[in-house]
């Protein structure tokens, strides 16, 4: 027995008796719409495989009008139901179960057709939808349960009826987004009445041994979102309906609150399914930035759940539960919830991937067999490529040695990690030092490789990193200028600062420049204050007025191009930085040029006349260039070398294109 003895223990839904507690949670991967099945077999199979005691699909559109976006993966054919005999044949074969999710966009779609309770545009959607006639509401219903009728013969062993994150059945719930008069709105009586009525007639096509999850949102994060009465009479009817268990959901997709992304603290609202839990006879499952076996472990022990959902962590590691299994869970490959592969992609229109396992979604592609003959690799650099590039080919039965100047492992990951609401990256540290431990690999912390030293390898990798850019801006004797390595790493900064560039560096710099103290990502009550959540049963919706700290110091964020600063960090996660710095006091300017640095401040030039920023100090977050002198030496000596990271092109680097780019010279050596 292992001491994850809750999470690996059985559960039995509606008769379907599930191995472990761990629901993989329903994800758009971009597989779907690829048309070839025999991937989305090989993605969810190799979940099953890894242990995953449930898996939900992504979204699957009832019909055309509920798809995310035209062209929406579905069960609308005979043809798509063979599709999805794939994916639930391969699933069964490891031993696993999979439930369908049916996806109704309903105001959500991004599609001239859509269709919602009421005409009210959504903010993340530039259709206003259509709203439907009584007919429309019944034809909405019917296809729902043709889709999961549609999903039994497809070999499911259930679904997962998607009423949460703002989508259409979670629209009808409440007057932020329903204002119909007839006995689909008025009084939450009313306008619960299509969920309700959808669980009843899902649970008829499933018959009574499938699986009914019902996603329920706990907490809408809208104004004029749902009380907890409502939510809880909600979770009464619908189990009376016939779910088998409730799923969570936390916020609309429109919140201005952050739900999923890494700064969100650990289990953050693992609370409120365990104030669901006494009132509903079914179980409930948690849900949101559970990335880790002892944090399900403890909501499972402590009876805040019967079961956890997570989601991207099995982008992460497929294998998640067998290494929990197998007492390896320091072996787990860990979501640091930064969305930059998966969510990212999705929202871009490219296939999700992770930026700690690039073989996401590309299982069928992007192999790691037995190299053909072993090759003694030499790999410089222990950053996130370097190490990535030396774990994938002692996997593979290469001898790797792997030099690093620095005493330890993880290169800028470490810089990332003192970053408030980025403390995931420590345990992405400790993840890949851990497996550094490989037969294959021997570790030279301290030493700086030399053009001599290697000369002995079949192969060498250069991961030699990036050097801060110095933009060259004139500085007076006595101007305290610090680059941003020599303030992360601890350097005194004064009251009032000014930064240099404002790419994801700047804005990482600004966020650990203006916050006092202890970050609020490990502090649940003060990250509620700062977002201006509170529970439901205190408001409507989940909504409070925001409280962020007082900052600790006054900053300016600047940038030279003329457009709003931050415009081009990750799409899913952009707005929180720009809201956490708004909320910080924090100056965002565009458009500025930089004349000289004085100790009485920084002169820049932003309209027409110089104007002088009274600032103690100027940190360069100037962007990088790639730290190429030991490329530049192996050159002069004719030894032929691999280039990898930061140290290949330094422009927009980040971790996801250095780990992508090294597995994969290392999966073809
Ligand atoms: P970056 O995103 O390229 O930004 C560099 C900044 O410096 C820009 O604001 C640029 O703006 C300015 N700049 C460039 N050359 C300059 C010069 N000669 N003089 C003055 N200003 C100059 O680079 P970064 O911020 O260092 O980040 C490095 C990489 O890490 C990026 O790919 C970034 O996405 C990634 N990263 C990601 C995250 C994340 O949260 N996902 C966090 C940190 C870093 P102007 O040219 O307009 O002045
Ligand atoms: Fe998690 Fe980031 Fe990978 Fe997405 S890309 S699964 S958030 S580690």
């Amino acid at each position: 027995m292992t001491s994850h003895s809750h999470l690996l223990s059985p559960i039995t839904l509606s008769g379907v008796t599930l191995r472990n507690r761990a629901l993989m949670g329903s994800m758009h991967t971009g597989l779907e719409e690829t048309g070839d099945w025999s991937r989305v077999a090989a993605f969810y199979a190799a979940r099953a495989r890894g242990g995953a005691g449930l898996i939900v699909t992504g979204g699957m559109a009832p019909n055309r009008e509920g798809g995310v976006f035209p062209g929406a993966a579905g069960l609308f054919s005979e043809k798509d139901i063979a599709h999805h005999r794939q994916v639930t044949d391969a699933v069964h074969a490891e031993g696993g179960h999979i439930a369908m999710q049916i996806l109704h966009a309903g105001r959500y779609a991004y599609s001239p057709d859509c269709v919602a309770p009421s005409p009210i545009k959504s903010p993340i959607s530039p259709f206003p939808p259509r709203d439907l006639d009584e007919a429309g509401i019944e034809k909405q219903i019917a296809d729902i349960a043709t889709a999961a009728a549609r999903a039994v013969e497809a070999g499911y062993d259930g679904v997962e009826v998607m009423g949460s994150e703002g989508y259409f059945l979670n629209q009808f719930l409440v007057a932020h987004t329903n204002r119909r008069t007839d006995a689909w709105g008025g009084s939450y009586e009313n306008r619960m009445r299509l969920p309700v009525e959808v669980v009843r007639r899902v649970r008829a096509a499933l018959g009574p041994d499938k699986v009914l999850i019902y996603r329920i949102s706990l907490i809408d994060l809208v104004p004029d979102g749902s009380t907890w009465d409502e939510v809880i009479t909600l979770a009464r009817a619908i189990e009376a309906a016939g779910a088998s268990v409730l799923n969570t959901g936390i916020g609309w997709h429109e919140a201005r609150v952050p739900t999923i992304a890494t700064s969100v603290p650990r289990a953050g609202f693992a609370d409120l399914t365990a104030r669901l839990r006494p009132e509903v006879t079914i179980p409930v499952i948690a849900s949101n930035r559970i990335n880790a076996p002892d944090v399900a472990e403890d909501l499972l022990a402590c009876g805040m759940a019967d079961m956890v959902s997570m989601a991207r962590p099995w982008l992460a590691d497929p294998d998640f539960i067998a290494k929990t299994a197998a007492g390896r869970a320091q072996d787990i490959a860990p979501c640091i919830a930064c969305n930059q592969a998966c969510l990212d992609h999705t929202f871009s229109g490219k296939l999700t991937s992770c930026l700690v396992n690039p073989r996401a979604c590309h299982e069928t592609e992007l192999t790691l067999a037995p190299a053909a003959k072993a090759k003694r690799i030499a790999v410089v650099g222990a950053g996130p490529a370097g190490m990535t590039a030396a774990i994938t080919a002692a996997q593979r039965g290469h001898a790797v040695t792997l030099f690093e100047a620095a005493p330890r492992p993880g290169g800028q990951l470490h810089l990332a990690a003192s970053i408030p609401g980025k403390e995931e990256f420590k345990g992405l540290i400790d993840w890949f030092t851990g497996q550094l431990t490989h037969p294959n690999i021997t570790l030279r912390l301290g030493e700086a490789a030399s053009a001599e030293s290697l000369q002995a390898y079949d192969e060498v990798i250069l991961s030699t990193g990036v050097t801060p850019r110095d933009p060259g801006i004139p500085a007076e004797p006595g101007a305290h200028v610090l680059s941003y390595v020599e303030v992360l790493q601890g350097a005194p900064v004064g009251p009032r600062v000014a930064l240099i560039g404002a790419g994801g560096i700047g804005f990482d710099v600004a966020e650990f420049l203006a916050e006092a103290g202890p970050s609020p990502t490990l502090d649940l009550a003060a990250w509620r204050r700062e977002w201006g959540v509170t529970p439901p049963w205190l408001a409507r919706g989940g909504l409070a007025r925001p409280q962020p700290e007082a900052p600790a110091r006054q900053i300016w964020l600047l940038q030279r191009k003329p457009e709003k600063p931050g415009r081009k960090l990750g799409k899913t996660t952009g707005w929180i930085h720009r809201a956490t710095l708004a909320a910080k006091g924090v100056q965002m300017l565009g458009g500025v040029s930089y004349d000289r640095i004085t100790p009485q401040g920084l002169w820049i030039t932003s309209g027409d006349a110089p104007e002088l920023l009274p600032v103690d100090t100027v940190v360069l977050c100037a962007g990088q260039t790639p730290a190429r002198s030991l490329s530049d030496q192996l050159d002069r000596a004719g030894l032929a070398h691999h280039r990898i990271g930061g140290a290949d092109v330094a422009a927009e680097l980040d971790a996801k294109r250095a780990i992508d780019q090294a597995m994969r010279l290392a999966a073809a050596m």
